[in-house]
C-alpha cells in the first residue's frame, strides 16, 4: 500500500502511518498492518475498553500488540490502564521475585535449580525443574561438592542433561569441581547473585513444599521419599 503516498495530497491523518507504509494490506475494506487490524480515530476508545481486562498493563498491551495497532496506541493504552484502580492495585502487589525471576523455560528439564537443606539433623539436595515445577529430594551422606555432583549426575543421566543450572554460591556449588562437572556435561551453571535470595525463589518454594511433605510423611513405617 505504497501508491497512496507517491500523491502529495493524501489527507494528514495518514501522515502517523507513513513510517509503516510498506506493512500495510487491504482486506475486505479493512487496512491492516502486518496482522494487526488498524482501529480507526472512532472506534479506539471502544477498542481500548475491550481490550481493558483487570489484568495490568503489560498483559493488556501484550493483548493489544497481537491483533490492533495504531499511532501512540502502547502510550495511550498506558493512560487508559493507569486510571484502573484494580489494574493499580495489581502492579503495586508485583512480588519483587517476578522481577529478578529467571526467563521462563520452552521444555521440561531443560532449566533446573539445585539447593541443599536440612530438616531434623539430616542433609538433603532438591533439584528442581523451572518448567514443570517437579523436584527431586536426595538425602546426603555430605554435603561436599563431590557428593552433590553425583547426586546431580544421577538425576542428568536419568531425565537428560539440562541447559542451565541454578545455584546459589554455597561451597558445593562454587567449587572448581563443579566447575569442571559443567564444562564436561556442557550446561551453563548460573549462580543467583548473592543477597537476593528472591531471585531463586523456585527452588525455595520447592524447599518448603519438600518439608512439609517430609514432615507429614514422617510416621512410623513411612518413608519420606515416597512423600
Ligand atoms: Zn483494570
Amino acid at each position: 500500500m505504497t501508491g497512496a503516498w507517491n500523491n502529495s495530497q493524501h489527507p494528514s491523518e495518514l501522515d502517523p502511518f507513513y513510517n509503516v507504509r510498506d506493512e500495510l494490506s487491504v482486506q475486505n475494506g479493512i487496512i491492516f498492518k502486518g496482522d494487526r487490524c488498524i482501529i480507526p480515530n472512532a472506534m479506539r476508545n471502544e477498542i481500548l475498553s475491550q481490550i481493558h481486562t483487570h489484568i495490568g498493563i503489560e498483559g493488556c498491551l501484550k493483548r493489544a500488540r497481537e491483533c490492533v495497532y495504531w499511532p501512540r496506541m502502547n502510550s495511550e493504552l498506558r493512560d487508559y490502564i493507569s486510571k484502573c484502580d484494580v489494574c493499580q492495585s495489581l502492579a503495586m502487589k508485583q512480588p519483587r521475585e517476578t522481577l529478578k525471576s529467571h526467563d521462563v523455560p520452552s521444555r521440561p528439564w531443560a532449566k533446573i535449580g539445585t539447593d541443599l537443606f536440612t530438616l531434623s539433623g539430616n542433609d538433603y539436595l532438591i533439584t528442581v525443574d523451572y518448567y514443570s515445577s517437579f523436584f527431586e529430594v536426595d538425602r546426603l551422606d555430605d554435603t561436599s561438592s563431590k557428593t552433590v555432583i553425583n547426586k546431580l549426575k544421577q538425576h542428568f543421566a536419568r531425565w537428560g542433561i539440562p541447559e542451565k543450572v541454578i545455584s546459589d554460591n554455597g561451597p558445593q556449588y562454587s567449587s572448581e569441581q563443579f566447575k569442571q562437572f559443567s564444562k564436561q556435561w556442557d550446561f551453563q551453571h548460573k549462580t543467583s547473585s548473592p543477597g537476593h535470595a528472591q531471585s531463586n525463589g523456585k527452588v525455595e518454594n520447592a524447599v518448603k513444599t519438600a518439608k512439609r511433605l517430609m514432615r507429614k510423611a514422617r510416621k512410623p513405617n513411612s518413608d519420606p521419599y515416597i512423600a
